[in-house]
């Protein structure tokens, strides 16, 4: 190595010293990830869910939910819950064709599941419309709305949302459709409302305060910013702009190569700190809002 390299090598790890101080200070006692993949799964992931929740009660979280696209994981969540008793383990159920789509059957199903750990509906997800269309493939998709209403079968999906104390999350839907569907789901009694991370479904600033007003909860996903990092400015301005009480901050982290979710929700919340997010926002999106759609407090 020549005396350039050397000097870049060395200031780059003095630069990076005091934020790997600042992310081991991060304490995530009541810390609660919403976002959590892990396998068995047909794509490939980092750790197998028994794996992933022991990590997490390790690092002193609070609660993780764990997601799969394709499968519930009510009984997952149920069955790795009796791993760590110290850790809160939820699932859920994400309608992509592999459930049979918008299924109020699979829903019901999932909700009368022994453990009580099935808490939140995803509406489709990688099999969503707005996710196939804007991609550009051919590959067939599940649509939430037609002509403007609802599909067969969403109205029933909402009603046992609502039955049941869940949460529905609006998967890889538009913001069109989010907006259109927020107060149908009102209608039916959800009360909690998740609008899965909210940036990657390409929100504009005016659709995501019409979001906040109608007193959904949005979330902000730390994978879209480890993987890009203009994406702080986004989820910085927007939290100023709006208040903590509107969001919640998640990992979604569990792919083969990345680190697991405790280091994600550490570093995330060190982000937000090193960006003037105070820790009583940070408390409000980590700790409080999670814990109130999971019904925790
Ligand atoms: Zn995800």
């Amino acid at each position: 190595m020549n005396r350039t390299s050397w000097i870049v090598l060395l200031s780059g790890i003095l630069f990076s010293l005091p934020l790997l101080g600042q992310n081991e200070d991060v304490d995530l006692t009541g810390v609660i990830d919403m976002h959590v993949h892990a396998g068995p799964d047909s794509r490939p992931r980092a750790m197998n869910d028994w794996e992933a929740v022991q990590m997490a009660e390790a690092a002193g979280l609070r609660g993780v939910l764990l997601k799969n696209h394709f499968t519930m994981t009510a009984d997952r969540a149920a069955l790795a819950a009796q791993l760590v008793p110290n850790l809160h383990v939820f699932g859920g159920i994400a309608l992509n064709r592999a459930v049979g789509g918008i299924n109020p059957e699979a829903v019901r199903q999932m909700a009368a599941f022994s453990g009580g750990r099935g808490k939140v509906v995803w509406l489709p997800t990688f099999d969503s419309q707005f996710f196939v269309t804007r991609a550009g493939t051919s590959d067939p998709f599940e649509p939430v709305m037609e002509n403007g209403k609802p599909v067969d079968g969403l109205v029933d999906v909402f009603a046992i949302i609502a039955e049941n104390d869940l949460v529905l999350a609006m998967g890889h839907s538009s913001p069109e459709e989010v907006l259109a569907l927020i107060p149908v789901a009102r209608a039916q009694g959800v009360e909690s409302i998740l609008i899965t991370h909210v940036f990657g479904q390409d929100a504009s600033r005016e659709q995501i305060r019409q979001m906040a007003a109608a007193g959904a909860i949005m979330e902000l996903d730390w994978l879209a910013a480890y993987s890009d990092p203009t994406v702080m400015d986004d989820y910085v301005e927007v939290i100023q702009l709006l208040g903590a009480d509107s969001f919640i901050i998640s990992s979604d982290f569990g792919q083969e190569g990345n680190p697991d979710h405790a280091t994600g929700m550490r570093s995330f919340i060190a982000a937000l700190r090193s960006r003037e997010i105070s820790q009583a926002q940070i408390d409000t999106m980590a700790k409080s809002n999670p814990a109130k759609l999971l019904g925790l407090d």
